[in-house]
């Protein structure tokens, strides 16, 4: 349940360049130590980990790190330090016409070990990330609907709350691509999932669930409450109006059904019940919104 936003192919392209950039910074250290050449700052200062090429890109983008995996971005800061201190204590040793010492051999190997494997994991985080998301939405796919029900169901279980699935699918939506094609229909979807995003909360994940529908997972704590979280959905879409590319704009509604998943419930059953709802919204004059059983 993770956001993660940035795009991820140029991402990985300057993950790759940065670890080229780290070997380059290996070659530096091995010149100094064959041939005694000063290998410069991001090697001998004290501060030599925050001012190296992969240093510096890392803590730019540390949040994102942290957000696919706090730990192991904890442990590349770690690592990385560890590998610049022992690589210092080398050239240090080199330079001064000192014996180098084993132990910080080892260390520096076994630090830059852990570091290369630490972001080939990273790699594959990203990667996978990217397969599981809408690439026109930005929005994850459904593909981690079922573990994040079963994980939500939990979370609202123990604190006394309910747990909704909410289904929600623009309202004449074939109109738009019919009158303004499907790229401009591409575009406004786009805004729509803007909308969404900035209108639920931290804890209520949202999903692209198919073509123009999208699914949100609420945890409330009475019905009333689940109504509240559904109209402030349905209008927010209806407050935000989707840009055209003649400067217009093109009013939009949804309509959302909802289904309180009860206990022991499969996921495939609440979304039935939530989808019958919503097409009762949708048969009652759709912009609205409607609690199954309710
Ligand atoms: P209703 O109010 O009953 O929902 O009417 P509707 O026109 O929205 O009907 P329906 O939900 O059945 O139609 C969905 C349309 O959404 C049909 C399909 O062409 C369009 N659509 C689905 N996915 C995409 C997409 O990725 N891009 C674009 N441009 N259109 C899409
Ligand atoms: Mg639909
Ligand atoms: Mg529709």
């Amino acid at each position: 349940m993770t956001e993660f936003a940035p795009e991820i192919d140029p991402f990985i392209i300057e993950l790759d360049a940065a670890v080229e950039a780290h070997m380059d910074w290996t070659r530096r250290v091995l010149r100094c130590t064959v041939l005694r050449v000063p290998p410069g700052d991001d090697v001998m200062a004290s501060e030599a980990h925050t001012l190296c090429r992969f240093g510096d890109w890392f803590r730019r983008h540390r949040d994102h790190f942290g957000a696919l995996d706090a730990l192991s971005a904890a442990r590349v800061e770690t690592v990385h330090q560890t590998m610049h201190d022992a690589i210092r204590t080398i050239c240090g040793n080199v330079l001064a016409g000192r014996p180098g010492r084993m132990t910080d051999l080892q260390a520096f190997e076994l630090a830059q070990d852990e570091l290369l494997a630490l972001l080939a994991r990273f790699k594959t985080l990203l990667l996978t990330h990217a397969a599981r998301r809408d690439v026109l939405t930005g929005l994850p796919l459904r593909h981690g609907l079922e573990h994040d029900f079963g994980q939500l169901r939990k979370d609202a279980a123990r604190a006394g709350l309910r747990l909704y699935v909410v289904m929600i699918d623009i309202d004449r939506f074939k109109r738009v691509n019919d009158t303004w094609g499907h790229p401009v229909g591409d575009r406004v979807l786009r805004h729509l999932a803007d909308t969404l995003r900035q209108c639920v909360r931290g804890n209520e994940p949202l999903y692209r669930f198919g073509g123009e529908e999208f699914l949100v997972l609420a945890q409330c704590r009475t019905v009333e409450a689940a109504g509240q979280t559904a109209e402030r959905i349905v209008s927010a879409v209806r407050a935000a109006p989707a840009p055209l590319p003649d400067g217009s704009v093109l009013p939009l509604t949804v309509t959302a059904g909802l289904a309180e998943a009860a206990e022991g419930e499969a996921l495939t059953a609440v979304i039935e019940r939530a989808d019958a709802a919503l097409y009762q919204g949708k048969q009652t004059g759709r912009d609205r919104w409607v609690i199954a059983g309710h």
